[in-house]
C-alpha cells in the first residue's frame, strides 16, 4: 500500500509524475513537458502586438485645451434630495 500522496500528473501530457527532489522537473513529468508549458503561458499571456511607433510626437493631437470648453460648467445631477415638493 502507497498513501504517501497522490500521484501527480503532467499536466502536459498527463503522465505520472514523480514529485521532487526525484523529479526535477515536477509538476511537469520533464524539462521538455515544462518547456511546452512555459511556452503555452508565452504565447497566450503574454502577446503584446507592438504597435509603437517611434515618430509623430508633438503635435498631432489637439488633445488638450483646443475649443475652450469646461468640462465642469454643464449640467449637474443632483440626485440626493429630490423629495422636495
Ligand atoms: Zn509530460
Amino acid at each position: 500500500m502507497n498513501v504517501a500522496a497522490a500521484r501527480a500528473r503532467c499536466p502536459i501530457c498527463n503522465k505520472e509524475i514523480e514529485g521532487r527532489p526525484t523529479n526535477p522537473s515536477a509538476p511537469f513529468c520533464g524539462v521538455r513537458c515544462r518547456q511546452v508549458d512555459l511556452g503555452k503561458w508565452l504565447d497566450a499571456d503574454y502577446r503584446v502586438p507592438v504597435a509603437e511607433t517611434d515618430e509623430g510626437d508633438g503635435e498631432g493631437e489637439g488633445r488638450d485645451g483646443g475649443t475652450g470648453g469646461p468640462a465642469g460648467s454643464g449640467v449637474k445631477v443632483n440626485t440626493g434630495r429630490g423629495g422636495d415638493a
